[in-house]
């Protein structure tokens, strides 16, 4: 009955990655303010990283497990993909997704925390009503994923989620997966520790197309192991792509000539494109002008090269290394 309630709904967007004490206090503190929960998973169809290790089906799986049929009835699971380079269309998804569930004109809120900068997201829904939570025994997602797959402090991790995420995790450690993404945060924690390292190390992507085949590659570089991703080279040669590429993906008939029509180019820098120090994704777009599709081997950092059906790669999406697959959908939409 919205009668009970200032609120008709409250929206609380969020990753989730793990769900915690603090995410479950502040789903019961919206339950005493509205009659429904709209709770917007973010972070849809991307790949496993150190960052969100849960797919959408995963998350929405361990929530559950942690709430009551009562107030599972009062709930709607939604869940949005992010759109690192297109702001408005994320916004647009959200009131979008909300929507379908509920008459817009109904008082609205929005419920979350403004934890750091990374929280702007929350004013961003003016036509809404800002709840803020607070910040629940200090709790925070990253101290406990990195606590969980580092195997430090572990009992203090798994106290800081409810008992049926705690019992989960616990569970995910026998997975191949978890193993996958131990590997990634060890390899970090190396490279932290390398204090002679440059930490902001751009780099350049090449995003080749071709009679509307893109080519992509599997790195044997960690972070981008087990994914499908562009060439990522540290030097790019713009009147050589092809060799410049060497590294990365060999053309098989080294003789060929091959016609590189650049279409566009562009600098990514979303924050959280890369787990160490800031790196941003100089990436090139190039058209390949050949009559059939040029054969293409590894080269000697990655252990598979393939050209894919363009309008195939969102099938392929969950498996796309970091934010490459937003990138080839912003070239691909505005050109
Ligand atoms: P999160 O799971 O870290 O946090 C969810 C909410 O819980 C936040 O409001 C957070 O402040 C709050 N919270 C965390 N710890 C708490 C504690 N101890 N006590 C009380 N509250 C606590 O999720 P997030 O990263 O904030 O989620 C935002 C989602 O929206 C992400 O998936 C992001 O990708 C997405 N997003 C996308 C775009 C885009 O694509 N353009 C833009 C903005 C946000």
């Amino acid at each position: 009955n919205s009668k009970e309630y200032p609120y008709a709904a409250s929206v609380y967007i969020g990753r989730f990655q793990p769900f915690h004490n603090g995410h479950l206090n502040s789903i019961k503190s919206a339950l005493q303010k509205s009659h429904r929960l709209i709770l917007v998973l973010g972070g849809a169809y991307l790949s496993p990283s150190i960052r969100g290790p849960w797919s959408i089906e995963e998350r929405i799986q361990m929530i559950k497990t942690c709430l009551t049929k009562q107030q599972l009835n009062r709930i709607d699971f939604v869940y949005v993909r992010d759109r690192l380079y297109c702001e408005q269309l994320w916004i647009q998804n959200v009131k979008g997704e909300v929507a379908k569930l509920i008459d817009t004109n109904l008082p609205i809120a929005i419920i979350g925390h403004e934890k750091d900068s990374s929280s702007y997201y929350l004013k961003v829904f003016p036509q809404w009503f800002f709840l803020e939570t607070g910040n629940f025994k200090g709790i925070n997602a990253t101290d406990i994923r990195k606590a969980y797959f580092l195997s430090e402090n572990l009992k203090s991790a798994y106290d800081k989620t409810p008992k049926p995420i705690s019992n989960w995790l616990k569970n995910y450690r026998k997975k191949n997966a978890f193993k996958i993404i131990k590997e990634k945060y060890n390899y970090i924690q190396k490279m932290l520790s390398n204090t002679k390292l440059n930490m902001n190390n751009d780099v350049f992507n090449v995003f080749i197309i071709c009679n509307n085949y893109v080519l992509l590659l599997k790195s044997k570089q960690t972070l981008r192991k087990h994914l499908f991703s562009m060439p990522e080279i540290e030097e790019l040669n713009q009147n050589d792509p092809k060799n410049s590429i060497l590294s990365e993906i060999i053309f098989k008939n080294s003789s060929i000539k091959l016609n590189f029509e650049l279409l566009n180019h562009r600098i990514f820098d979303y924050s959280g494109r890369y787990p160490i120090g800031v790196q941003k994704s100089n990436t090139f777009y190039f058209k390949l002008n050949h009559e059939n599709l040029p054969v293409v081997l590894p080269g000697k950092n990655s252990e598979h090269v393939e050209w894919i059906l363009l309008d195939d790669i969102h099938l392929l999406e969950n498996q796309i290394y970091s934010d490459h697959f937003q990138i080839m959908s912003w070239f691909l939409n505005t050109t």
